[in-house]
């Protein structure tokens, strides 16, 4: 009996060291497959985190509160230097950011960590064509509660203007609503002067109706003085104080914008090593003591 329990002890033995190897080796050739690159945290975390489901979720339901206040007050307006007189009298409307705002383009971000590269407008153009995106949770729902108390949504985005009917389609599909015989999908290059800075094409919304919320996940979707350094974006938030989660809605993306691009003062040009470089020093660190 014994004999034979040692060998039938050993081959056991022997099997699970086999299985823990290969085990080992299967980890070790994950760790060396698994794509380094910057995105992939936040990506994640937007991709999968109930956490950012119900913070996004909170930020519709705000918005749903606020756009009844707004609905029982006529003087209210979320751009008041925007607004011409008898503003009052106007049809509302809700000017939208879409990227990381309405449309969830998740998997266009999970495609960038997986092949481990990174952002490019020609590829980006292509994405926008494919009409894949997905509505951030919560935003479809609030649209057409906003249509159905009369609130015509406008859709402000820096997508390029040859890509609008296949935003429009991806929209549409995913159940927006799309403005009716109104254009409401307003994007650079829709006009010659519209760039990438917003304020234009708010004012340009704001002459004909009122403008009672703005909603956005970059500084620049509210402000065109989002392009300043750190310090003059801190200024901006102190002078906008008021506004914020009254008639402007700030959404959260850690993926990209214009709050890492002021980290290292908009210089593209400069390489991922010196760019993260920069990012790391714009943070204070605590220290251990000796
Ligand atoms: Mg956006």
């Amino acid at each position: 009996m014994r004999p034979t329990s040692l060998r039938s002890g050993l081959a056991v033995s022997a099997i699970a060291l086999a299985v823990a190897a290969s085990g080992l080796l299967a980890a070790a050739q994950d760790s060396a497959a698994a794509p380094q690159n910057d995105l992939m945290n936040a990506t994640v975390w937007m991709e999968t985190a109930v956490e950012y489901k119900a913070t996004v979720q909170q930020l519709f339901k705000l918005a749903k509160t606020q756009l009844d206040a707004a609905l029982e007050d006529p003087s209210w307006t979320a751009v008041p230097d925007k607004q011409g007189e008898g503003y009052e009298d106007l049809p509302l409307a809700i000017v939208s950011d879409l990227d990381e705002t309405l449309l969830d383009n998740g998997n266009y971000e999970v495609s960038l960590v997986t092949r481990g590269t990174s952002y490019s407008s020609s590829e980006w153009a292509d994405y926008v064509e494919s009409k894949t995106s997905e509505a951030v949770p919560g935003a479809v729902e609030f649209a057409k509660y906003a249509e159905s108390k009369g609130v015509k949504m406008f859709y402000v985005s820096n997508r390029k203007e040859p890509g609008k009917q296949a935003t429009y389609e991806n929209m549409e599909a995913l159940g927006f609503p799309m403005g009716g015989n109104a254009d409401t999908v307003l994007l650079r290059g829709g006009k010659e002067e519209w760039g990438s800075a917003k304020e234009n094409r708010i004012a340009y919304v704001a002459e004909n109706y009122r403008v009672v919320l703005l909603m956005g996940d970059n500084l620049g979707d509210f402000t065109d003085a989002a392009e300043g350094s750190l310090e003059e974006r801190d200024a901006v938030l102190a002078e906008t104080a008021d506004r914020w989660g009254q008639d402007w809605i700030m959404f959260p993306n850690p993926e990209y914008g214009s709050w890492e691009s002021a980290t290292f003062g908009g210089e593209w040009s400069l390489s991922e090593d010196e760019r993260r470089q920069k990012k790391i020093d714009a943070m204070e660190p605590w220290m251990p003591a000796e």
